[in-house]
């Protein structure tokens, strides 16, 4: 059986970014890696957005980057915008093949469906493979269903995204949609919601052609991609083994109260490439714990207070664009975070923290 130096167990968003980041600072020049990957093909599965706050490898796979966005309910719309932060939108089909073109060159990197074809104990494992989640009551999801749509008329302003409606049914749930228009007649709608994930929420087919129709009043368009998803707001199960990292979501990249997670892991992968040579001795790299603390504390508030949450959020983006962005991408300062804090309803806060 062919043993490799290094194995990457899945090969998606964070598989392909650290092999990426690892091959371009030339570190499988005298090393060998194996790509575990199940899947049959590589297709457009994911859109990745971001507030763009650090630099990344993959500028060339953006679909399209704004600077004005809206929030809104149903009393109420705030306009924000930033030039120093803007909001990108990653096509995950432009990434995949662009990674994977580029790996190909490489012979020491190979693309493998099983892990069971190799030997793995002489190598070192990066695994982005969650440990199966008991099913449990507790655990909050953001679960979504996003629609591409194109419509014959010049129907949105492309220079703005709503990033959350709140003026559609709560359900006693926390819901909103999310709509990036990517040109004037073709856009991402998607539905969202923060929650125990039930499935009579999951009627995402009728929401969108709800919202699509009465909210955002387009009758005539075709859908011309769907995605569906659900990211966990708590950390998967792991278990400690010294040739083992935890990466993507497996490793805890998700922040927990937005569900971001893309720029988590480019900042993992640069981690990961800048100390390859200790790698049996590395730290394992973390969300800032200042973070968890907070986010821990603002889900058990929206677990109990969920008709509040739209109020909050937007309370939340009452302070300047940038302290908001930098808060929700892990770049605040103390007094930024301090600013964040103040916007919140005292009362419900300090209960969840005592
Ligand atoms: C639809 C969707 C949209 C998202 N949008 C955003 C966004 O806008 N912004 C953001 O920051 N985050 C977003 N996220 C969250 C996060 O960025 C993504 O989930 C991201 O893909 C996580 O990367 P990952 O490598 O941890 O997991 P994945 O990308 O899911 O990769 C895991 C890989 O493991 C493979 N695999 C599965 N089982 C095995 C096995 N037994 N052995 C080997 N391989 C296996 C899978 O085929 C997959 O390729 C989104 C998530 C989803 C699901």
């Amino acid at each position: 059986m062919k043993d490799f130096d290094y194995i990457i167990i899945g090969g998606g968003c964070a598989g392909l970014s650290l092999a990426y980041e690892l091959n371009l600072y030339k570190k499988f020049e005298n090393k060998t890696l194996a790509i575990i990957e199940p899947r049959e093909e590589y297709k457009r599965d994911k859109t990745w957005s971001f507030w763009k706050v650090i630099d990344h490898n993959f500028d060339d796979c953006v679909k399209k980057s704004w600077n004005n966005f809206t929030i809104n309910s149903k009393v109420e719309t705030q306009h924000l915008q930033s030039n120093d932060y803007p909001y990108q939108s990653i096509d995950s089909g432009l990434f995949y093949s662009k990674i994977i073109n580029e790996l190909k060159k490489n012979k020491n990197i190979i693309f493998l469906k099983d892990i069971r074809e190799i030997d793995i104990n002489n190598s070192f494992i990066f695994n982005s493979v969650p440990l199966p989640v008991k099913n449990n009551d507790n655990n909050l999801w953001q679960h979504f269903c996003g629609i591409e749509i194109e419509t014959k008329k010049n129907t949105f302003d492309d220079s703005i995204i709503n990033l959350m409606d709140f003026d559609c049914e709560q359900r006693d749930s926390v819901h909103f949609f999310y709509t990036l228009p990517y040109s004037p007649n073709k856009a991402l709608v998607e539905t969202t919601w923060l929650s125990k994930m039930s499935d009579e929420e999951k009627d995402y087919d009728n929401q969108l052609k709800n919202y699509i129709e009465n909210n955002l009043k387009i009758k005539d368009y075709n859908i011309v991609y769907k995605e569906v998803g659900a990211i966990p707001l708590f950390y998967p199960p792991s278990y400690y083994k010294r040739n083992k990292i935890d990466i993507g979501t497996a490793g805890g990249m998700t922040r927990l109260s937005t569900g971001y997670t893309f720029l988590n892991i480019q900042e993992q992968s640069k981690y990961i490439r800048e100390n390859i040579e200790n790698i049996f001795d590395l730290k394992r790299y973390e969300i800032n714990k200042k973070y968890q603390f907070l986010d821990k504390i603002f889900l058990n508030v929206l677990k109990k207070n969920p008709k509040r949450m739209s109020n909050i959020f937007f309370k939340m983006f009452k302070t300047s664009p940038n302290t908001v962005i930098k808060f929700l991408s892990n770049k605040s300062n103390f007094l930024e975070d301090l600013t964040i804090i103040s916007k919140m309803p005292k009362w419900i806060f300090l209960k969840e923290l005592f």
